[in-house]
């Protein structure tokens, strides 16, 4: 199977999946596919000590996934991730070299996608670690991928390209939506950041205090929308 292959199977779990956010959930996923995950320290001693026989991450036995729970969680997510390579990418055990070689950038490529690097404006490895919950290791393999990727798609995007612009494209954002989550105070959707606190609920917060909640909707319409306009050009700069 080619790179490219891969690829056009990672957008169909997207699909699938209806993916619209970074990090992913790896159970979820796995859940999509009929995948339950067990962990490895929930099983008796002796079954533990199989498992870690079979793998030190995790493998696949009929419909389980069972994982290294002990293992670091950036490392269990790379793990499970390479386990539904195996799945969506058909293979059959005992796998080949090339088997591992795939799976291993099915999970990289998963877990984060080059376009979705570029739009989370990342500039290191630390910062696709961080935004993505990769290992630094994998981070910096995927980092490097992806400054390939951008001198190529600089010059033409591919239909691939195309085709994972389109799903992550966001009518009413108008924009590639790489993270949508919700203000831990408000429930305002927050889209393309990495606040957990949305810019109301910030402003609002007293010296010493707890957040307070007071969402925009709270506000006059005047002020409502002058505020959202701030809240655009703080969110995304002007350039967006
Ligand atoms: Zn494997
Ligand atoms: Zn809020």
């Amino acid at each position: 199977m080619t790179h490219e292959e891969i690829l056009w199977k990672i957008l169909e779990v997207f699909r699938k999946c209806d993916v619209r956010s970074f990090p992913i959930n790896c159970f979820e996923l796995l859940k999509h596919y009929g995948y339950e995950c067990q962990e490895y320290s929930e099983l008796e001693p002796n079954k533990q000590e199989v498992c870690y026989q079979v793998s030190e991450d995790a493998f696949r036995l009929q419909d389980k996934v069972y994982y290294n729970d002990n293992a670091k969680f950036c490392r269990r997510r790379f793990s499970l991730m390479h386990e539904l390579g195996h799945i969506v990418l058909n293979h059959q055990a005992p796998y080949t070299q090339k088997n591992e070689q795939e799976a291993n950038f099915f999970a990289g490529n998963i877990l984060a996608p080059r376009m979705a690097i570029h739009y989370a404006r990342c500039k290191n490895p630390n910062d696709v670690a961080e935004l993505f919950r990769l290992t630094y290791e994998a981070a910096s393999y995927a980092f490097d991928d992806y400054r390939r990727w951008r001198r190529k798609a600089i010059y033409r995007m591919t239909a691939y390209d195309k085709a994972m612009y389109q799903h992550f494209y966001d009518d009413k954002e108008k924009c590639f939506v790489w993270s949508v989550r919700k203000c831990q105070r408000c429930h305002a959707t927050l889209y393309n950041t990495t606040k957990t606190i949305c810019n109301v609920c910030k402003i609002y917060r007293k010296p010493g205090m707890d957040y307070m909640i007071f969402p925009v909707t709270f506000l006059p319409p005047k002020q409502r929308s002058d505020f959202l306009v701030a809240e655009q050009s703080w969110l995304y700069g002007d350039d967006l």
